[in-house]
């Protein structure tokens, strides 16, 4: 059953199959959830995003199915109820502070230690994450970051939460992303990506992720306790989580926790057991079949998303069977669609494709992404 913010084409003549729902209201969305089930019994319900996380855990509470607690899905939603329990549980996590979007940014520009992160609260795949080294670079992205919050769109998705901009210590260091499934509160590690394009600011678009990691088994070691010590800190217990992480001088930092799985089409890099998808390991695990010695498969693999380069209107893509052909890529996806306006980040919330890759050690994922994004050639309309 697929339950959407808009309605499914055929949902009057399936009116089994799918349901429409006010996912932006979570206690609505979870009422429309049991009355479906009340006729149609659900016995699992599997969130894809941010929004709908916290939707899948009242609607489960509702009908007693195993999932998150409600509260932790919520407080993982939002960065600031995030650091603030991450803190109060001694996980290492930037300090941070926020400030309404209607404050003076030059007052709190002043107070502020450098260099620093500014964000909403809210949104994700660093959208609206903007890093400054000074007073002025503060004023600049504070102001930034206040317009994009007042747009409608991003305002109705952040109800209060769009009066508020985060601001965090800038954490130095190399960045992982960890996929991970809660079996019952404990942690099952899925995969660990190196992300080896540096993530330095002013914006962080994310580029390459390739498994298994690179770093030393005790830095893996240490990455996993401290997302383990996390999602504890949360209340966290069962599925999917993606964390993002810093680690310099063998210590870890949590930037981000999610519950729910790696965003985009990134997961269709990941494979386990025989072939089975991270959606059908997550659906199998929802179901209560044992996942536990699922392990993911030997061959190392990335995925790159491709970066949108500058604003204007994607006209043409060059040189995608010349990407396909280098040795390694499995597939290059191009999910923006031609004709259309391209928004680079920090306002911009989607990538340009996705490039997959397979190869005998992960240095040579890595060069195989790189080669292939090199091959593609991007015709952007910039206007006069
Ligand atoms: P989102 O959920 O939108 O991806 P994050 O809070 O995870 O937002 O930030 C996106 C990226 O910005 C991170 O992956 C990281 O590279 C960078 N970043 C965010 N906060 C910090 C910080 N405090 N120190 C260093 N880098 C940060």
């Amino acid at each position: 059953v697929v339950g959407s913010d808009r309605k499914q084409a055929l949902e009057d003549l399936r009116p089994d199959t799918s349901l429409t729902l006010e996912l932006s209201e979570p206690e609505t969305a979870a009422a429309q959830i049991a009355r479906f089930a009340a006729e149609h019994p659900l016995r699992a319900i599997i969130p894809t995003d941010d929004e709908s996380a916290v939707v899948a855990a009242a609607a489960s509470a509702r009908l007693g199915l195993p999932h998150n607690p409600p509260e932790a899905a919520s407080a993982a939603r939002r960065k600031d109820e995030l650091r603030r329990l991450l803190h109060a549980a001694g996980v290492r996590t930037p300090r941070y502070g926020l400030v309404p979007t209607d404050a003076d940014p030059r007052a709190a520009a002043a107070r502020q230690a450098y260099p620093c992160v500014l964000k909403p609260t809210f949104l994700a795949g660093s959208r609206g994450v903007i890093r400054a080294n000074n007073p002025d670079e503060f004023d600049l992205a504070f102001r930034r970051i206040a317009a994009l919050l007042s747009r409608p769109d991003v305002r109705e998705k952040g109800r209060e939460a769009a009066g508020q901009i985060l601001t965090e210590e800038f954490v130095p260091g190399v960045e992982v992303a960890v996929e991970g499934l809660l079996l019952g509160g404990r942690l099952k590690i899925l995969a660990i990506f190196d992300k080896p394009d540096p993530l330095e600011g002013p914006f962080f678009e994310e580029t390459i992720y390739v498994t298994p990691s690179r770093l030393p088994k005790g830095s893996q070691r240490t990455i996993g306790r401290a997302t383990t010590a996390a999602a504890r800190a949360l209340g966290l217990r069962e599925g999917p989580i993606h964390a993002e992480l810093r680690v310099n001088d063998d210590r870890c930092w949590i930037i981000e926790l999610a519950a729910r799985s790696i965003g985009g089409l990134c997961s269709r890099a990941l494979h386990f057991g025989t072939g089975l998808s991270l959606e059908e390991l997550i659906l199998m695990h929802a179901l209560g079949r044992d996942v536990e010695k699922l392990e993911r498969e030997r061959s190392p693999a990335g995925v790159m998303m491709i970066p949108i380069p500058r604003a204007g209107i994607l006209r043409e893509i060059r040189g995608l069977h010349e990407a396909r052909q280098v040795p390694g890529i499995d597939d290059v996806t191009i999910s923006a669609t031609l004709g259309t306006p391209l928004v680079p980040l920090p306002e911009g919330s989607s990538y340009l494709g996705f490039i997959f890759a397979h190869a005998p050690t992960p240095a040579r994922v890595e060069n195989a992404l790189r080669e292939a994004h090199r091959r593609l050639t991007l015709v952007i309309d910039t206007g006069p």
